[in-house]
This record gives C-alpha cells, sequence and structure tokens, in this order.
C-alpha cells in the first residue's frame, strides 16, 4: 500500500465523523504520491501524518443577548492548521452548518492555496455556527463582540489574522475589529477584509470573484482560447459571485446564472451586477427580490430543482464558476455541463466539487480549475493588506489589482509547470497540490519535529 494511501485510512478511522474534512485530505493526497516518491525524505520525517493534524484547536462557548433580552448561545473555533510559512491566515464562518469537521477541511485546503500564493502565510480556519442572517445589526455587533472575548486570546498580526469568509463580511469584520481593539489596545492589521476607511485593503472585496476570472483566462490562454463572447454559469450570489460577474462582463464574458441557498436566477441577457449589489450587499434580500426588480429574470426556487441536482448546472454554457459552497457540483452535475459544451470550470467556492465530479472534469480534458488555484486571489489580496497595515500605507486599486493579477498567473504557472513536471500535462489539481505541498513540507523539515 502506498504511503498516501496507509495515512488516509488511518484518517479515515480516527475522523469518521468529519466527512468534508476526509474529503479535502483525500483529494490532495491522492495526488500527492509521484512527489513522494520522488523525495523519500517526506515519508521519513512523516511529513503526512503532520501535515494532516492541525497544530492546534480553540473551541468555545460564544455567549449573547438577543434584541428581546434572551440570553443565545453559540460554538466558535479557530483551527491553527499550519504555521510552517508564516502566521496562521484563513477566514472565519459564520453558519448554521459550521461544525469542527467542515473547518478542518476548510483549514486544511487553505495550507496549501496560502502556499501557492507564494506569499509567507500559514493555514488556519475559524468560525462558528451563529447564522447572521435575519438577525438586527445590534444582534451581530454583540455576538461578534461575544465571539471575539475569546478568540483575541489566540490572534495577533503577526500570530494569526483571521478574515471573511461565508456569513462574514465588511458588516462583521467591522465589529470584530473594534471588540479586538476594545480588548486588547492595539489598533494593528488583526483582521482582514476590513473597511477601507480604518486599514482596509482597496481591492480586497473584488480579489477573490476577480482573481477566479483571472485563473480562468490563464488556463484559457494556455489553450489559445479566451473569455470573450463566452456565456458563463455562476452560483452564489454573495461576496465572491458578485465581483466573479463583474470582472467576467469586463472580459467580454456574460454571467447568465446566480443562486443563492434558496433559489436560482437565469436571465439569458445576462445577470445584472448593479441590482445583485443592491439586494444583496445593501438590502441582504433573498434573490427573489431581484426578480421582482428585473423583470426579463427566470427564478427558479431550491426546492423545484430536479432531485439532488444544482439547476445552475443544467444551463448551456461555455465556462462555469461554482461560488457558492462546498459539494455544490456533483457527479451528475459536472456530466451536465459537459454534456451542454462547457469547456471551462474556474472554482471560486471552497471544494464546490465532489471527488467524483472532478474526475469527470479531468477525464474530459476540459480546462477545470481547483478552488485551492482559483480562488487563491481573496487570501492573496488579505496579505497584501496586512503589508500595508504594516507599512501604515494605503495603495491603489490599480496597484493592488495588478498585484492580485500577477499572483494568479504566477499561481496558474506554479500549477501548470509542476503537473508537466511530473508528467500529467493538463491536470492542476495535481499541479496546484504537489506545487502547494512542496514548500510546506520543505519548511517543516527545515525546522525539524517541533
Ligand atoms: P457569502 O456569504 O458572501 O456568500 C455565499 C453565497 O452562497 C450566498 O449567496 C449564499 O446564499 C450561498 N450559499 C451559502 N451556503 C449555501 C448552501 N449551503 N447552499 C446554497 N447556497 C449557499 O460568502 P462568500 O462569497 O465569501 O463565499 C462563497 C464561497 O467562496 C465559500 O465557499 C467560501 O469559502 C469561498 N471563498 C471565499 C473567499 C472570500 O474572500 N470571501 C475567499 C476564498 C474562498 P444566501 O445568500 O441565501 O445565504
Amino acid at each position: 500500500m502506498s504511503y498516501s494511501q496507509q495515512v488516509f485510512d488511518e484518517l479515515k478511522g480516527r475522523y469518521a465523523d468529519q466527512p468534508e474534512f476526509l474529503q479535502a485530505v483525500q483529494e490532495v493526497l491522492t495526488t500527492l504520491q509521484p512527489a513522494l516518491d520522488k523525495n523519500p525524505a517526506y515519508q521519513r520525517n512523516k511529513i503526512l501524518e503532520r501535515i494532516v493534524e492541525p497544530e492546534r484547536i480553540f473551541q468555545f462557548r460564544v455567549e449573547w443577548v438577543d434584541d428581546k433580552g434572551e440570553i443565545q448561545v453559540n460554538r466558535g473555533y479557530r483551527v491553527q492548521f499550519n504555521s510552517a510559512i508564516g502566521p496562521y491566515k484563513g477566514g472565519l464562518r459564520f453558519h448554521p452548518t459550521v461544525n469542527l469537521g467542515v473547518l478542518k477541511f476548510l483549514g486544511f485546503e487553505q495550507i496549501f492555496k496560502n502556499s501557492l500564493t507564494g506569499t509567507p502565510i500559514g493555514g488556519a480556519k475559524g468560525g462558528s455556527d451563529f447564522d447572521p442572517k435575519g438577525k438586527s445589526d445590534n444582534e451581530v455587533m454583540r455576538f461578534c463582540q461575544a465571539f471575539m472575548v475569546q478568540l483575541h486570546r489566540y490572534i495577533g498580526a503577526l500570530v494569526d489574522v483571521p478574515a471573511g469568509d461565508i456569513g462574514v463580511g465588511g458588516r462583521e469584520i467591522g465589529y470584530l475589529y473594534g471588540a479586538y481593539k476594545r480588548l486588547t489596545t492595539k489598533y494593528e492589521g488583526v483582521l482582514t477584509g476590513k473597511p477601507l476607511n480604518f486599514g482596509g485593503s482597496l481591492a480586497r472585496t473584488e480579489a477573490t470573484g476577480y482573481g477566479t476570472v483571472y485563473f480562468a483566462q490563464e488556463m484559457l490562454k494556455a489553450r489559445g482560447e479566451s473569455l470573450e463572447g463566452k456565456k458563463c454559469a455562476v452560483s452564489g450570489a454573495g461576496n465572491v459571485a458578485i465581483y466573479c460577474c463583474e470582472k467576467l462582463y469586463q472580459v467580454g464574458a456574460t454571467p447568465v446564472t446566480v443562486s443563492d441557498s434558496r433559489g436560482m436566477i437565469y436571465d439569458p441577457n445576462g445577470i445584472k451586477v448593479d441590482v445583485l449589489k443592491q439586494v444583496k450587499e445593501v438590502e441582504r434580500a433573498s434573490l427573489t427580490r431581484y426578480a421582482e426588480l428585473v423583470p426579463t429574470a427566470q427564478y427558479t426556487a431550491r426546492d423545484d430543482y430536479p432531485a439532488g441536482r444544482n439547476a445552475v448546472w443544467s444551463v448551456p454554457v461555455d465556462a462555469a464558476f461554482p461560488c457558492a459552497t462546498q459539494n455544490e457540483v456533483n457527479v451528475e452535475d459536472a456530466k451536465c455541463l459537459l454534456a451542454n459544451g462547457c469547456k471551462c470550470v474556474a472554482e471560486g467556492a471552497n471544494m464546490p466539487s465532489s471527488i467524483e465530479a472532478i474526475n469527470e472534469f479531468l477525464k474530459s480534458g476540459i480546462a477545470y480549475g481547483p478552488a485551492k488555484a482559483a480562488n487563491a486571489g481573496g487570501v492573496a489580496t488579505s496579505q497584501l493588506e496586512m503589508e500595508q497595515n504594516a507599512g501604515m500605507t494605503a495603495w491603489t486599486f490599480d496597484e493592488v489589482d495588478g498585484k492580485l493579477h500577477n499572483i494568479m498567473t504566477g499561481i496558474y504557472n506554479a500549477a501548470a509547470e509542476t503537473a508537466r513536471e511530473f508528467g500529467c500535462e493538463g491536470n492542476l489539481v495535481l499541479g496546484a497540490n504537489i506545487a502547494g505541498f512542496r514548500k510546506v513540507a520543505d519548511a517543516m523539515i527545515a525546522q525539524g519535529v517541533i
């Protein structure tokens, strides 16, 4: 049995109750064997056994008082997964589905993603099963303050720098930052994704969505193609999806779908980004509101989707951008996209495709950009925010966007070249995993058993 299989089998027994974590590990380990064969030092130093275990996990109770005066209790977490190449960095997710297994999957992915950006940041993730949806601003503020009462002990500008993720945007980061400052009296770049008037970076809001499109452009360029004139399916209607749509228009493509947890919009004329921003960023409403505002938009409720399928992927398109959440593309969805002529998939969300769906994409030979490479623009720009905070300076939008674009090109090149090095040209899953892994593994060996 191979080394990677042996480590995975042991892990399966130990964490049988964490399916998302096991899925993320399996996706990485199944591609690493060629690199492990090439350098026996990885096995000798038990790198796989070490890299699949978080360095540290904090789990805490978060108690707060809602607007009716009732006490509420949520669970909070921070998983500090790997600090071999830099301080921990990774988002916070506030969503009712959050549990330790979900955060371990996200933290594990973050190690390799952060490594791929070429910047010195380690991997982490955190969050809570708190649901900001339907809460007043005051309730969100009180929750964030209670969450930070615990979290502030474990983070710092050179220790661990959280950011946003699902359910955590500029509003939440603002409240979390205020609470950190009150508790520690430190005005430091301890969180990224901050509003612009107190240390936020221009282009951070746009970065993940823009970066995913830059990555798709690089994949297509290598094949002598481009996004110009292409019809695209986008899922999600949050931060990543909105700015993915915006950039698609800028490069001459047309996004024709978006979705949220309750349903999807299809509009053959193209999604109206200004209306989407108004509905999701300002009104925080459902996409039914978008359908009220845009007469050409066709709304399908989630309850009317075909069983076990995501209706977004049944729309015939040239390119697909999953930007909502994990496991939103199953093998049937993948087959449907391919049968309808889809030639490019770039993942804005984390682990949106099941392992079987990934295998379909790879088998078909289309341009497939896995999440940890394609959506790394968010964390890369967070690192640029850290750099600006450390230098007490602020760069222009074009400066940050230019650096983001270069980083995405660099990630594509690293993944493509590594795939070529191992005789698997075009397999960016293998290329990204090995390129991300080697840097972290080499650093772990150099730092000894600690
Ligand atoms: P947001 O909270 O801004 O938006 C998430 C969107 O996805 C919303 O439209 C939400 O619908 C929808 N959604 C969430 N959960 C589900 C679900 N279970 N089923 C269907 N739809 C769902 O989050 P982001 O845009 O920030 O994050 C989206 C994805 O991108 C996540 O996988 C995240 O980990 C990943 N990512 C984000 C980065 C960032 O910089 N923000 C960086 C890298 C990756 P509704 O509006 O109804 O809640």
